[in-house]
């Protein structure tokens, strides 16, 4: 893994966040400023309006991909509802891990694909592995426990803030767009955030040409997709520990983080997050965890830590958080995101479709920006032919 950073913004800041109480209200209200303004606009007709729902990687990996495929020239609204506000779900407190492999470092079904979607998108460099020895494994981690001599490293790997690259890059790129395309006469898209609570789908079918569902774990809290959609929940827990303050030699600068058994996450000299926990079935969506939970989970976490980086013994724990994976069922190809049109299962309500992201199990980082934007370019085109039948073929009974 490299030094840790998040991707840095290419966007400058300018976060905007809507607050309503109620959604149908509001969007009815928005519709008609809608129309009042293409009544009298240039282009005429309304805009294309879509609901995203959820801000996690995966709702906002769509809402990107949406003002971006648009054809030219289209008038394009996206709300995205969520009910935590940006991160409020699992991408919020994930540990921030982005590479292509398994643990068993093979190379995931379309993992280069996924790779590229998710890294700067003008480089086209794989993410390459490099095979270490002991001594050269402990040149980059000073400390570092290699038992077999044998260590691999990942030069592009990233390891990301998740907060920070959803509200720094991923929203504010969103908002960025809408912004860019308002300075053009024939181009109108926008962009909004707001912060509810979503009871059903069917709320919103009658103001939307399109929902697409990202809501994570909770996908199946939706009463339409009650017992529809085959995830299981699993909870995990990431402890976070800093050194103490007195402690002169901090992890260095140039040293990557660590994956084995847990993983290590470090952020900065002196910050690092380990995970995770496994807990099935849980129905715990709470991020906060009680003293007995980060008990439990630090004595899971820290042998194995201590392992493999045995000078964590020196860190403080500082405090732990958790979020529930949406888990994807096992197939020839690995655990799949689940992706494609629901209006066969769950009916057609009005003109709207409705669409899934989700399943996107432990792995949203990677999994999110080729998720998004097949799914971005289907809804245009109203078209589900265009993501690959791997992500849709869980809909075959
Ligand atoms: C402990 C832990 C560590 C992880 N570490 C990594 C990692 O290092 N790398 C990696 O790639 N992946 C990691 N993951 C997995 C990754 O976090 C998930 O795959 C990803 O976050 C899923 O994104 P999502 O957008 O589908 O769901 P979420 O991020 O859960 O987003 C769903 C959103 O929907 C909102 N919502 C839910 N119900 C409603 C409703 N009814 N109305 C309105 N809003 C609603 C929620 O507030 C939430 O913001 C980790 C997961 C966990 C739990």
């Amino acid at each position: 893994m490299p030094p840790p950073s998040y991707l840095p913004p290419r966007i400058l800041p300018s976060l905007v966040s809507c607050s309503r109480r109620a959604v149908t209200s509001a969007a009815t209200a928005a519709a008609a400023a809608y129309s009042t303004a293409a009544a009298g606009g240039n282009n005429g007709g309304r805009p294309l309006r879509y609901a995203v729902l959820g801000a996690g990687f995966a709702g906002l990996s769509v809402a990107w991909h949406l003002l971006k495929h648009s054809p030219k020239g289209s008038r394009v609204r996206v709300d995205i509802y969520d009910e935590n506000g940006i991160g409020g779900g699992a991408s919020g407190v994930s540990g921030g891990l982005l590479h292509p492999y398994s643990p068993k470092v093979k190379l995931l079904w379309r993992g280069a694909e996924f790779w590229k979607e998710c890294v700067d998108l003008s480089s086209l460099q794989s993410c390459s592995l490099e095979v270490l020895n002991s001594d050269e494994a402990q040149c980059l981690i000073p400390g570092l426990r290699v038992p077999l001599n044998f260590a691999v490293y990942m030069p592009l790997a990233l390891n990301i803030n998740p907060k920070k690259y959803l509200q720094v890059a991923l929203f504010f790129a969103c908002q960025n767009m809408s912004d860019e395309a308002s300075l053009s006469s024939s181009e109108q898209k926008e962009c909004k955030l707001y912060k509810e609570h979503v009871d059903d789908l069917q709320q919103l079918a009658g103001d939307y040409d399109s929902v697409i569902i990202c809501l994570g774990a909770k996908a199946s809290s939706l009463p339409e997709l009650t017992n529809k959609v085959p995830l299981r929940t699993c909870r995990g827990v990431i402890a976070e520990f800093q050194l103490p303050s007195d402690t002169v030699e901090t992890y260095g600068s140039q040293s990557p983080s660590i994956l084995s058994d847990a993983w290590l996450a470090f952020q900065g000299p002196r910050t690092v997050s380990i995970g995770s926990t496994w807990q099935w079935k849980s129905e715990n969506y709470s991020s906060a965890v009680s003293d007995d939970e980060a008990l439990t989970a630090m004595e899971e976490l820290l042998p194995k830590a201590s392992a493999v980086y045995p000078g964590i013994t020196k860190w403080e724990f500082v405090q732990a958080r958790a979020g529930i994976r949406a888990m994807p069922p096992l197939t020839a190809n690995g655990s799949l995101p689940l992706l494609g049109c629901l209006n066969d299962s769950i009916g057609k309500r009005s003109n709207c479709s409705f669409w899934l992201v989700g399943g996107l199990g432990a792995r949203g980082l990677l999994f999110h920006g080729l998720a998004g934007k097949l799914t971005a370019k289907a809804v245009i085109s109203c078209d589900e032919n265009l993501i690959p039948p791997e992500f849709t073929c869980w809909k075959e009974p």
